[in-house]
């Protein structure tokens, strides 16, 4: 490992235990045998247009998504270490089709330890020991009350039928809901807090307890134009598919609790201080990181407002979002830190044994999210907390949970990647649960050049785009191909290298070397602009950024992201010709499965330098190529790719002469412009 922060830096989050037990190594998945050229360059075969989807990767005029929209009350109950709730959802069916069931989503279900995660993933005590007592207790299935009309009688609840089927469940409804209709739905539910940190849990520590509450709520699966209801289990690896919509969730805990959650607090006349009303109003507009509560008033009944009960309602509402987490502690520290002239308010919440490390984490989440917003979208929410305690790194909808109490370099770099997040995929909804790499890996590109903004003179710049661990990965013979989903990465690294890293490259690579930023850019921000607040799939993705680059970029979606085809790009030797002058013919062969665009570095006779560029097209024929470089001057030497720009898996054929084993390359490294 490079860096000591990587394996922490690039979760988000992989369970306890998972992949403990690794199956062995099996073969890389190659190109089927004899694929040539047009294996390589034919045209992707994407879904057809339908309307719903345009052929240029935008939705199209029949673009339809569903909505839900939740109202929830829930009570943290720290003497039994549990969470009690009821949600009322209003579920709108914006698509043409009858729907006679909902599937919604149980995810604590998971830690059930006869759960098919544990058994494909976990098998650890720590993932789940309590057996069917770590699951989701429904208290209520139905309809809610109508209440009486005048002169008319009061409809009664109406309670559904249901079945749970591991970590989804399936209502039936009493009548089909129809296009444009609404269905309400009642959900009563409690689940006790498992021995687990799966992208949630608690934490003791200073004493006191941190309770992290994410996928805490039975949430409505999509249901979309693809596949009808999106219905992949929770195995752990993967993450979420979630619909857009809004949420009103009162949050009763105890009074000397603070809480952190998803959107903007409602009542802070009830649940604050004047001081740290103040306080708040103060950091918003301000550059420097205010604090709301400070480690030296923790315990102090001033720092709570003056109250005869136990326990404190707080309300938050967020609206175009696809899902609402929280956290709560006796003993956090707050500070918040105005971000983008004060339209959001980022904050941080940790214990005290946390500083001074932690008293950085809001200026680190100003640095990422004004970066991103100014590179590629504006911040879109009101609120961006950052919140310390027992998960490594996980985001949600305006509130991240991050880890590390070690390094800056660290927290900096998991701030900033769940912080990244925001953009994929808390605003381009895709469907993490079957392409890890559309959030992760998009993730990891934006990351790339965010760290040297904070780290400019780290001994390691980023730890995101990284060729040689893909390099090495794709050597180990057991890669895995980036489209493959995230519970069926048989390795810890398969799972980095294909969900963060190699996407990563891959952009990096389609940005600064197969287009240029200047390209680039404006199309991936289209990519954003048109997907906000939806669904987009992988070949809305492709068609997007071929639109808007002007490429047919089949060979490199093909190659990159489906197959684990590698790059190999080879100088055979160089002859020289007279028929016509002097002419140096430089044998070229592309000896992996992978085309890439070909760049020399040219040494002549009279020892100055050329470059050349080829254009990928040149695979298309066949799989060598002779370049023709004109005299009078002759070519003495040749490198390939000498800036190590391209992810070149063997780089002992790259040069001509070969160098002798142990002595340094005769050929030039030329600088670049
Ligand atoms: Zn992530």
């Amino acid at each position: 490992m490079r860096l000591s922060y990587l394996p922490l830096a690039l979760l988000c989050s992989l369970p306890a235990g998972s992949l403990a037990a690794q199956a062995a190594p099996a073969p890389a998945r190659a190109a089927p045998p004899g694929a040539g050229p047009e294996a390589v360059f034919g045209r992707l075969d994407l879904p057809t247009p339908t309307g719903i989807r345009a052929g240029s990767g935008a939705p199209g005029a029949g673009y339809w998504q569903q909505r839900a929209d939740y109202v929830i009350r829930a009570t943290l109950d720290t003497a039994g270490r549990s969470v009690r709730g009821e949600e009322r959802i209003t579920y709108t069916n914006n698509s043409p089709d009858s729907l006679r069931y909902i599937w919604l989503q149980l995810d604590q279900n998971l830690f059930n330890s006869e759960s098919r995660g544990f058994r494909v993933f976990g098998q650890d005590p720590r993932f789940g020991t309590k057996g069917a007592e770590v699951s989701v207790r429904l208290l209520k299935v139905g309809e809610p009350a109508v209440a009486a009309a005048r002169g008319k009688p009061a409809v009664p609840a109406a309670p559904l039928t249901y079945v749970v089927n591991g970590t989804m469940m399936r209502i039936d409804l009493a009548r089909p809901l129809p296009p444009k209709g609404k269905q309400l739905l009642e959900l009563g539910w409690s689940f006790p807090f498992g021995a687990n940190s799966n992208r949630m849990g608690v934490e003791d520590i200073d004493g006191s307890t941190i309770y992290e509450v994410a996928q805490w709520y039975p949430r409505l699966a999509v249901y979309d134009d693809v596949q009808g209801w999106n219905t992949e289990q929770y195995l752990g690896q993967g993450e979420f598919y979630l619909e857009y919509g809004s949420f009103d969730v009162s949050l009763t805990v105890p009074t000397d609790m603070l809480v952190a959650a998803t959107g903007t607090l409602q009542n802070p006349d009830e649940v604050l201080t004047a001081a740290q009303r103040a306080r708040l109003a103060r950091a918003r507009t301000s550059g420097e990181t205010v604090v709301i509560r400070g480690k030296d008033e923790i315990g102090d009944p001033a720092s709570r407002p003056p109250t005869q009960y136990p326990t404190l309602t707080w309300h938050f509402t967020a609206d175009s979002v696809r899902d609402f987490a929280w956290a709560a502690a006796r003993h956090f520290v707050w500070d918040a830190v105005g971000v983008n002239g004060g339209t959001t308010l980022a904050m941080s919440f940790y214990p005290p044994s946390a500083e001074p490390l932690w008293k950085e984490a809001s200026q680190y989440a100003k640095t990422a999210i004004e970066y991103y917003s100014k590179q590629w979208a504006t911040y879109p929410y009101p609120v961006a907390s950052n919140v310390n305690g027992i998960e490594g790194g996980m985001e949600y909808p305006m509130i991240v949970f991050c880890r590390n109490r070690t390094d800056a370099e660290g927290l900096y770099s998991v701030t900033d990647h769940e912080f990244g997040h925001t953009w994929f995929p808390m605003m381009v909804g895709s469907n993490e649960r079957l392409y890890g790499w559309m959030d992760e890996g998009f993730n990891s590109f934006m990351n790339h050049y965010s760290f040297p903004l904070k780290f400019p003179n780290s001994a390691q710049p980023t730890a995101r785009g990284v060729p040689e661990t893909y390099i090495k990965n794709a050597l180990s013979g057991d890669e895995e191909a980036i489209m493959s989903p995230a519970d069926r990465m048989r390795t810890n690294e398969n799972w980095r290298q294909a969900l963060y890293n190699k996407p990563a490259v891959g952009l990096v690579l389609l940005r600064e070397h197969i287009t240029s930023p200047e390209r680039f850019d404006p199309v991936f921000r289209e990519y954003i602009r048109r997907w906000a607040f939806k669904h987009p799939t992988p070949a809305d993705f492709f068609r997007s950024m071929e639109d808007g680059l002007g490429e047919d970029l089949s060979w490199f979606w093909r190659s990159w992201f489906y197959t684990t085809d590698r790059l190999d790009q080879a100088v055979d030797s160089v002859a020289l010709s007279d028929s016509s002058g002097v002419i140096s013919r430089v044998y070229l062969r592309n000896a992996g499965q992978m085309p890439m665009p070909v760049e020399l570095a040219l040494l002549m006779d009279d020892g100055s330098t050329q470059r050349v560029r080829l254009p990928v097209e040149i695979w298309g024929l066949r799989n060598t190529y002779t370049a023709l470089i004109p005299g009078p001057k002759k070519v003495n030497s040749v490198a390939i790719d000498p800036d190590g720009w391209y992810p070149d898996v063997d780089r002992s054929n790259n040069r001509w002469p070969v160098a002798p084993a142990g002595a340094a390359a005769a050929t030039p490294t030329p600088k670049t412009n």
